[in-house]
């Protein structure tokens, strides 16, 4: 990276957006992290800015003129002077009891300058390393070490460490693909065989860009499995019996399934526009993306049939016939999500339960039409395991291709009533949010949405 290379303010605002876990994320694991080497100027431990900047992945703008190098990085600003101990961070000025000093035209910070740098849990940090030799980069929330898996063959437990433990959650519950993600990057390695009389037969790690997913096969003997995330480690225990066991969630046959007919059905339309935000409207994105991932999955030679092509108002019944007429292998009505709090992002995918009577938050659902409940409940529920394999398939697509996170929730929504086949509804990106509407607003964006609509969709079908 050069002095002065200008960014644009596309590429500036993604840079700012999470590009620094991204490349994290994608980088080799066991690779180590990206370091910055400290030198010793005069007896006084500097690091260059250019290394700083080049571990945050941040822009530098250089002015000659008053020798000022301004770093873009992260969302703050932080401008160093040459031969000057003051250092100006976002509109916060930093006095170093050592100046910025030009070494060979790049300018060299002292290394106490470091731990000053802006803090932001959801962003990447520099710390120094033991030793004062070398600056490292933590990436947001921290890294994930190697699981360590030990116990019977009653009870096997799997111990995750990392900063972010706390956030660890189960997002895959089949016995074939146990799930756990929690935020971090992986810094770890797999065991390549797992030692026998365990209750989890073999751990692989699931590529995503958003956290680590780790998924564990788990043998046909356990009953349940509980996770208890805690401070710096979370645990998985996985038993034959006990209290307070999840169940694993009921599989279908196994081998691939049949995806012959693709039935997509863009939310909204006509006078409901669905989520509004900064101008966007959500029945505009869902019938863009709808024609792009069904030209996907044409190009793949399933067929497809979209619930309706243009902008106009589709009753929720008449979007079932269709996809009953049809003979839909799968239904995937794609929505966009709005909240009330900014910060609300990623995607969800929404599946009918298995059973209604055990789903506490399945009120929505019943409040629509009580009386005619009853029959639709049933045909969601004949497909309910297979829907929500392609929930779990859709949502990993989406992690992995850096569209996440991506939630799995159970609940029969509005748009799914009365279809008799497997179903998602799917909400693609949270609008509300800055970060996901910057990624499904251009068209390179919206077609890497629908290109992880279509792998989830691949996966699905081949079930492995
Ligand atoms: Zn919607």
């Amino acid at each position: 990276m050069t002095i002065g290379r200008r960014i644009p303010r596309l590429a500036l605002a993604l840079l700012l957006t999470g590009v620094a876990a991204l490349a994290f994320a994608q980088s080799r694991p066991g690779a180590g992290p990206p370091t910055a080497t400290v030198r010793k100027l005069d007896g006084v431990p500097y690091v260059g800015v250019n290394d700083l900047s080049r571990l945050l992945d941040g822009a530098k703008y250089w002015r000659a003129d008053v020798r000022k190098l301004v770093v873009r990085a992260q969302g703050h600003r932080i401008t160093f002077t040459a031969d000057n101990p003051i250092v100006i961070v976002d509109d916060r000025t930093v006095r170093l009891a050592a100046p910025v000093r030009s070494v060979g035209g790049e300018l060299q910070v002292p290394l106490e300058f470091v731990p000053l740098l802006p803090r932001d849990s959801t962003q990447a940090r520099l710390t120094i390393e033991a030793g004062g030799a070398r600056v490292r980069i933590v990436p947001p929330g921290g890294y994930v070490s190697a699981p360590r898996i030990e116990g019977s063959a009653n009870e096997t437990r799997i111990t995750l460490t990392g900063e972010g433990a706390g956030a660890a959650a189960v997002v895959g519950r089949d016995r074939a693909h146990l799930r756990v993600r929690m935020p971090g990057v992986f810094a770890g390695s797999l065991p390549d065989s797992l030692p026998r009389g365990l209750l989890v037969r073999s751990a692989r790690r699931l590529p995503g860009a958003d956290g680590v997913t780790l998924e564990f096969a788990v043998a046909p003997e356990a009953g349940g499995f509980r996770l208890e995330p805690g401070s710096g480690r979370a645990t998985l225990v996985i038993a034959r019996e006990g209290a307070a066991l999840e169940a694993f969630a009921p599989e279908g046959p196994a081998g691939p399934r049949a995806l012959r007919v693709v039935v997509l059905d863009p939310g909204h339309g006509g006078t409901d526009t669905g989520v509004r935000a900064e101008g966007l409207l959500e029945k505009d994105l869902t019938l863009a993306l709808a024609r792009l991932v069904a030209a996907d999955l044409e190009r793949r030679g399933v067929r497809v049939t979209l619930t309706r092509s243009d902008d106009r108002a589709v009753a929720t019944e008449a979007r079932a016939e269709i996809a009953n007429r049809a003979r839909a292998d799968v239904v995937v009505s794609l929505h966009f999500d709005g909240y009330p709090s900014a910060l609300a992002r990623g995607a969800t995918a929404w599946c009918p339960p298995a059973r209604f009577s055990e789903v506490p938050g399945d009120a929505r659902a019943a409040s629509f039409t009580p009386a005619a409940m009853m029959p639709w409940r049933d045909v969601a529920t004949r497909h309910a395991v297979e829907g929500r394999a392609l929930a779990e398939a859709l949502a990993t697509a989406l992690e992995g291709r850096g569209q996440g996170p991506a939630r799995v929730r159970e609940r029969l929504l509005k748009p799914l009533l009365g279809v008799n086949a497997p179903g998602v509804t799917l909400e693609c990106a949270t609008l509300t949010n800055a970060d996901d509407r910057a990624r499904v607003t251009n068209d390179a964006g919206l077609q890497a949405l629908a290109a992880a609509i279509t792998e989830g969709l691949l996966a699905w079908q081949r079930h492995d």
